[in-house]
């Protein structure tokens, strides 16, 4: 199975790391450049994009994993980890950069201003959750929406809530091989999303082992 990374400088790394182990990867909490190099994937969890921004520099893995992500590694990111996957964000603090990598901007704590939290369940057929099926149980924390995206973007989800600002604001997307989603699935047993991502991380796998032989 592939070795999946949970970046493990803050937030929920213990959920993570259980619905990889349940959606068939194993994974290893990441804190260190040797440990990014070693994962076929990497999982970026919610938390405070500003501190996670900044925590990536100091544990030297800012750079490293710019560059993975430009090499094709794939990458899921929620919440606060969404933000770090946008090229651009509405509400950034003065000094907030982000890694990018997926075109398209958000609004950081886009929903806070309603609400901080909430849980929803989505319709998002490309999830697996069509109308036949389950619906996603989604889990926003002070979350981001999308706000707009480019060309290359597929819109995974969209959030319901009739009357609400946020009804149908884009919550979850794929860029390539990246993958975001503004709310946490980790919590409450939702494995959809990182099945997802386990397939896209086996596709890319295969796809290295056909341009190398
Ligand atoms: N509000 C946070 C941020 O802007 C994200 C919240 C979360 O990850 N649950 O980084």
């Amino acid at each position: 199975p592939p070795l999946i990374g949970v970046l493990a400088l803050q937030g929920d790394v213990r959920e993570h790391v259980a619905a990889l182990t349940a959606s068939g990867a194993r994974a290893i909490t990441v804190r260190r450049p040797a440990e990014l190099a070693s994962v076929d994937g990497l999982v970026l969890p919610g938390g405070e994009s500003t501190t996670i921004d900044k925590l990536l520099r100091a544990f030297g893995l800012y750079e490293p994993l710019r560059t993975r992500i430009g090499e094709g590694l794939p990458v899921y990111g929620s919440c606060a980890g969404m933000i770090l996957l946008a090229d651009r964000v509405q509400g950034a603090t003065a000094d907030q950069t982000t890694l990018g990598g997926i075109d398209m901007t958000v609004r950081r704590n886009a929903f806070g201003r309603q609400v901080d939290s909430f849980e929803e369940d989505l319709l998002a057929p490309a999830l697996g959750a069509g109308p036949d099926d389950a619906p996603l149980r989604a889990v926003f924390i002070r979350a981001p929406w999308v706000e707009e995206v480019g060309d290359g973007v597929e819109v995974l989800a969209r959030a319901g809530g009739g009357a609400r600002a946020s009804a149908g604001k884009i919550v979850a997307v794929r860029h390539g091989m990246l993958l975001a989603t503004s709310f946490h699935p980790e919590i409450g047993g939702e494995t959809r999303v990182h099945r997802l991502f386990v397939e896209m991380v086996r596709d890319a796998a295969v796809s290295r082992t056909l341009a190398t032989s």
